[in-house]
């Protein structure tokens, strides 16, 4: 298939999990793909071979995305290199969960940082190429907790719920430059972010989604495709939830 035909793609964090899983199925669908992650290690280049693979363009950059002037540079040499931007995925996530009780400054600030500043960062550098080519789809990765709140997670929560506020002001402002933006909130999906959860939690979560599984990165991916598509062209400043029905 090729629903991504002549478009390129950033991926913020996308060495592996989800943002690998999204990297892989655009290049499956003919997009050249810049990615970035915090090192450039043998994730990353075994990464970049596979995107390769399918015969597209692929590189990975090396960068923080909570940091401002590090996005700056690394946008600036993306487009110096591919030359346009038409989809811009906000992926590049951390956790660091507490009760609010035992939460630091620190696992506040980290979280909001990597998960937050990090879509502004992106978007602000990317917006300036999407504004001139007046055209340019942006798929932010939330979560159900930015809509739900969990315990545990008030930082992380917090971070995802400012994401579709992000999200959907960022539709409202560029919408009349042909730009769309929209958020995937997934629900349980099984990555190594979520692998740290102890054993009897998880069955727990499991239990409690109507679908009685956690969703894979590749079911998330379908949908950061179609959003980066065609298909979505009239589709802007909105949530999917991609949650096995875990909050409906
Ligand atoms: P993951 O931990 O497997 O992957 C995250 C990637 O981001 C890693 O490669 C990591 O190195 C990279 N990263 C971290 N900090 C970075 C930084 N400062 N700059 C650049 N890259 C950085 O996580 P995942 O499960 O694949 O999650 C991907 C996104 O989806 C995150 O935003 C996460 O919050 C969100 N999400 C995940 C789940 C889930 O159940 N796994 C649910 C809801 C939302």
């Amino acid at each position: 298939m090729s629903l991504l035909k002549g478009k390129t793609a950033i991926i913020t964090g996308a060495s592996r999990g989800i943002g690998k899983a999204i990297a892989v199925k655009y290049a499956q669908e003919g997009c050249d793909v810049a990615f970035t992650d915090l090192f450039e290690d043998d994730n990353m280049k075994a990464t970049e071979q596979e995107l390769i693979a399918y015969g597209v363009k692929a590189k990975g950059y090396a960068s923080d995305a909570s940091n401002f002037e590090d996005t700056d540079r690394v946008v600036s040499e993306i487009v110096k290199e591919f030359g346009r931007i038409d989809v811009l995925v906000n992926n590049a996530g951390i956790t660091k969960d507490t009760l609010l009780m035992r939460m630091t400054e620190d696992q506040w600030d980290a979280v909001i940082n990597v998960n937050l500043k990090s879509v502004f960062n992106f978007t602000k550098a990317a917006q300036r190429t999407m504004l001139k080519q007046r055209s340019g789809s942006i798929v932010n990765l939330s979560s159900v907790v930015g809509v739900s709140g969990n315990a545990g997670q008030a930082n992380y929560a917090a971070s995802k719920a400012g994401i579709i506020g992000f999200t959907k002001s960022v539709a409202r402002e560029l919408g009349s430059r042909g730009v769309r933006s929209n958020a995937i909130a997934p629900g349980f999906i099984i990555t190594e972010m979520t692998g740290k959860i102890p054993e009897d939690a998880r069955k727990a979560w499991e239990a409690s989604i109507p679908l009685k599984r956690g969703g894979t990165p590749e079911e998330v991916a379908g949908v950061a495709t179609f959003l980066a598509s065609d298909l979505s062209s009239y589709v802007s400043g909105q949530v999917i939830t991609v949650c096995g029905a875990m909050n409906t």
